[in-house]
């Protein structure tokens, strides 16, 4: 059995996905994750091979460059997975006859989801406009036989049978509207990651608090000197991972109970975290529910601020405005939840409910049990 996995370069998109793989190569399926050539290394960690398509800066080009390259595979292919942003995946594996598997890395959509993905801005922003929509999409599946004249609503009306959900159902809003023998709820990747060596875990003295705005929204110095200001004077220890654009040296002197980096091996991390400060990508929100961690939430953009509702409505931790946000507000906020009883009692709860099942090995099998029956 062969798997074709299509994804678009975007790390938030890809990080769950290699634990999906791992799982899969380790039963023997082989795996070919097509990507773009930075992600190679760590797709040939997974015991997967791999194949690269031209990365771009522009999201219409990088859809038609996997598009193509994915076309001349596919003849080979029983199965193709794609991520629920290269929604060509379906077609190419319809232009050949083959099914389809699904994944999400975000929230499961539909018109309420996708309405609020696309008023909070980002990417999905510029599509507010149908117009632009429209042809947006018309460009980028030039002579591609779409169900729908818009990508969004493609994703909304033209799903394939099975999609595979990296949170659990109930985090998921709207959660009935998503049926169960079409949509599996996978809970949080959590497997071994390709090793950062330039980490080691700080030995624990008192309480610790991470700080992380994920691979995209983390171009913020201003927002770290306030948690640098915020957490100074206080009996905790702070981890802080600020991306590859803010640079440490800028952000003035570093005090001793600070531990700064580019980027961090976050499993670890949030292992042994008393909170969470996050932007709240639906990745770092699904492992610090996996260990128990509670969050102080400050979204910008796409699916953030959904998530950020979400955790307060489900009372798993609490969200700020990025605009108004202070170092008083990020100080006690962040203290006030690391003492408050009834978000430790609900984050505990969904803990359990993420540990009831291995999110990547129940994914394989539902993989496994749809490729028995339709390839
Ligand atoms: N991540 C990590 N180390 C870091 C920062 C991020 O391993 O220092 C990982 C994190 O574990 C998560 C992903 O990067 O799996 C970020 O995805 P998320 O959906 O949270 O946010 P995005 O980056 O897509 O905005």
């Amino acid at each position: 059995m062969k798997i074709l996995f299509i994804n678009l370069p975007f790390s938030g998109h890809i990080i769950p996905t290699l634990g999906l793989v791992q799982e899969l190569v380790k039963r023997n399926i082989k795996v070919t994750y097509l990507l773009t050539s930075d992600w190679k290394e760590k797709v040939l960690y997974t015991g997967a091979e791999f194949s690269e398509y031209q990365n771009s800066k522009k999201l219409s080009v990088q859809m038609k460059n996997a598009y193509y390259a994915a076309i001349k595979l596919v003849s080979d292919y029983d199965l193709v997975i794609y991520e629920q942003f290269f929604f060509l995946g379906k077609h190419v594996a319809e232009k050949f006859n083959k099914p389809a598997v699904r994944i999400f890395t975000s929230l499961a959509s539909n018109e309420l989801v996708m309405q609020e993905f696309i008023n909070a801005g980002g990417m999905f922003g510029i599509f507010r406009s149908k117009w632009i929509c429209r042809q947006w999409t018309k460009e980028v599946a030039k002579g591609i036989e779409l169900k729908t004249d818009c990508w969004l609503k493609e994703i909304l009306y033209n799903p394939p049978e099975l999609n595979l959900v990296y949170t659990v159902r109930h985090f998921q809003p709207f959660a009935d509207d998503f049926a169960e023998e079409n949509y599996k709820f996978l809970g949080a990747s959590i497997y071994q990651r390709a090793l950062n060596k330039s980490f080691t875990m700080p030995p624990k003295k008192c309480p610790l608090i991470y700080i992380s705005l994920g691979t995209i929204v983390n171009n913020t110095k201003s927002f770290y000197r306030k948690c640098i200001r915020a957490f100074e004077h206080e009996n905790v220890q702070v981890i802080m991972s600020i991306g590859s654009v803010v640079n440490k040296d800028r952000l003035g002197k570093i005090p001793d109970n600070f531990s700064i980096y580019s980027f961090v091996p976050q499993l670890e991390v949030l292992s042994n975290t008393d909170v969470f400060i996050t932007h709240g990508g639906m990745n770092s929100i699904t492992e610090s529910l996996y260990y128990g961690v509670p969050m102080i939430v400050i979204p910008f953009i796409t699916d953030q601020p959904l998530n950020a509702k979400r955790i307060e409505e489900l009372q798993l931790g609490k969200k700020l405005e990025f605009r108004k946000i202070t170092s008083e507000m990020i100080r006690t906020t962040t203290l006030s939840v690391m003492k408050n009883s009834a978000i430790h009692k609900q984050v505990l709860e969904i803990k359990k409910e993420m540990h009831s099942k291995n999110a990547n090995v129940f994914g394989a099998n539902v993989i496994a049990e749809y490729m028995s029956k339709h390839c």
